[in-house]
């Protein structure tokens, strides 16, 4: 039997962390004092919402929860890609997402990618935020068809599968 590729396993680490953590502090509605700003990204907390904005001064420092969620290995979303047609396509599959990521992160400093893994001629891809996950489906859909699938597995988590 093929040994499994030593990977996270999100929903596993998911669970672990959900019992001994409160899942509060990832909330992007969370008060925060105005302005924040984020010690390891630089997101800025002002007006109710996070941005890059820049121009402020006398920010206090805080932990943005989506570099919570990084640093905890604790996805929001988890798009999983497979298929013959995937496989085939795989980096110009992964620039697509790239790019799209990119363009979310600058509108949304809380929708990123966590991670990218290969497992078993998948690719399961793990997001900071909820939106994001699921419009990478959409992207991958809008530009290959294929098969989109979308579950909510628990409060606040998507689950993304993409087949073709
Ligand atoms: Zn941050």
């Amino acid at each position: 039997m093929k040994r499994k590729k030593k990977g996270i396993d999100f929903k596993q680490e998911r669970t672990r962390i959900y019992d001994d953590q409160n899942p509060d502090v990832y909330r992007e509605k969370k008060k925060y004092k105005e302005p924040t700003v984020c010690s390891e990204c630089g997101a800025v907390f002002r007006k109710g919402r996070w941005s890059w904005d820049t121009s402020v001064e006398d920010a206090q420092t805080a932990v943005c929860p989506a570099c919570r969620r990084i640093s905890d290995k604790y996805p929001a979303g988890i798009l999983e890609i497979s298929g013959s047609f995937s496989e085939d396509h795989k980096d110009e599959i992964l620039k697509l997402i790239r790019n799209k990521a990119k363009a979310e992160k600058n509108e949304h400093p809380l929708e990123r990618i966590m991670d990218i893994e290969h497992q078993d001629g998948k690719k399961v891809i793990s997001t900071t935020g909820f939106h994001l996950a699921r419009r990478l489906g959409d992207a991958l859909k809008d530009a290959y068809q294929g098969e989109l699938d979308i579950s909510y597995d628990a409060e606040n988590f998507i689950r993304v599968y993409w087949n073709r």
